[in-house]
């Protein structure tokens, strides 16, 4: 049988909960992987899982990401993740979140919850009603996310080109969601040419005839002719027949997880193209929702994010000089930061106002 502990996604995690009550038919899991820097922030997902691997596998994944995100933007956060199974159009009721909320408050802080797929600021708030532990209760922080990537296209095109607009500029965006859709304004905004994918159409239409987008079959969105291509909708979107396939200079997008294997990014170095490590490039919603749940200024917010085109231009040196995959100089600098922590000067230093 196998344990968690030789799960092949355990990676050290310091605390897993299975979480159970039989009177409101929750069944979740909190991972928390890492508390070196401070409590563990991470989403709460719900989503249909299939088996109980399944939920494990996500949540072990997906806790350790954060651990590495929040580290690497500079935040006093640990990493850590939940989920809820069960269909988010089907299985809501009120009394799941409560019972979700206790469970959170539980740990006494250790884990802080937030939005995720499958759960709405509604739900936060209900979980909130249980625990002080739950963050983004007032704001989306997708459009904060998207200025992120934002800046990593930026910094990426300045590394390529020694330029610092994006006049002209070709990107295929997939997904046009809530990240996908901001991330095309501010790209129209600054001058540059889109084509977007959706497996929806009517956000694609609405682009289109706003951005003057032009739109692509998902199943082609890799095969264009653009400098950058930005994954915002899945994860595993680049497996290695998707790398050879691709024809952009630069990768820079809001999904998690877009490798599909650690083999994925030395591949992208061989073939030439700029890679920003995911975990940098979309750090800026939770930078967002770190400061709104610690009461920080939300003026000096954007300049936050906006230090994603620093961090992005030293991997991306980095990565040249060492001549080691830009996924590969991120994690160790965010191993580094995790180690070292008092040499590093974090923005979000502030205290918890709960
Ligand atoms: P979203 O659900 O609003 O948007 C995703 C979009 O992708 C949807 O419109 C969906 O129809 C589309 N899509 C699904 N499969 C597709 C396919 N095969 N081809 C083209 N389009 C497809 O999600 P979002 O909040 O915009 O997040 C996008 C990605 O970024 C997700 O992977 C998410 O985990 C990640 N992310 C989001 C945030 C945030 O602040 N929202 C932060 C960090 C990471």
């Amino acid at each position: 049988m196998t344990t968690l502990f030789d799960h092949p996604e355990f990676d050290d995690h310091r605390q897993v909960v299975f979480c159970n009550d039989d009177k409101t038919g929750l069944k979740a899991i909190i991972a928390i992987h890492n508390t070196d820097l401070g409590p563990s922030l991470g989403g709460c997902r719900m989503y249909p899982y299939a088996t109980e691997d399944d939920a494990v596998t996500d949540v072990l994944r997906l806790s350790k990401g954060m651990t590495y995100k929040s580290a690497i933007a500079g935040l006093p956060l640990g990493g850590g993740k939940s989920i809820i199974v069960g269909d988010p159009r089907r299985d809501k009721h009120p009394e799941l979140f409560s019972s979700m909320g206790r469970f959170v408050d539980s740990l006494g802080g250790r884990y802080i919850v937030a939005e995720d797929s499958g759960t709405s600021q509604e739900d936060m708030s209900l979980i909130r009603q249980a625990t002080p532990y739950a963050a983004g209760v007032r704001g989306d922080p997708s459009p904060y996310t998207a200025r992120g990537v934002f800046q990593g296209i930026k910094a990426a095109v300045r590394h390529l080109h020694g330029r610092r607009d994006l006049e002209g500029i070709r990107v295929a965006i997939q997904g046009i969601g809530n990240v996908g859709s901001s991330l095309a304004s501010l790209l129209h905004g600054a001058g540059a040419r889109l084509w977007i994918s959706d497996v929806h159409e009517e956000q694609l239409t609405r682009a289109a005839d706003e951005l003057g987008a032009t739109i692509v079959e998902p199943g082609l969105i890799l095969d264009q002719d653009v400098e950058v291509f930005a994954p915002c909708a899945m994860g595993a979107v680049l497996d290695e027949r998707a790398v050879r396939r691709l024809r952009a200079e630069i990768v820079a997008g809001a999904a998690n997880n877009q490798l599909a294997g650690p083999d994925q990014g030395r591949l992208l170095q061989q073939r030439g193209i700029l890679y920003a490590p995911d975990y940098v490039v979309n750090a800026g919603g939770v930078i967002a929702v770190w400061y709104e749940y610690s009461g920080g200024n939300p003026e000096a917010l954007p300049a936050e994010v906006d230090r994603i085109y620093a961090t992005l231009t030293e991997i991306f040196e980095r990565s040249e000089m060492q001549r080691e995959p830009t996924s590969d100089v991120a994690d160790q600098m965010a191993k580094s930061r995790i180690a070292n922590r008092e040499a590093d000067d974090p923005p979000g230093r502030l205290a918890i106002s709960h």
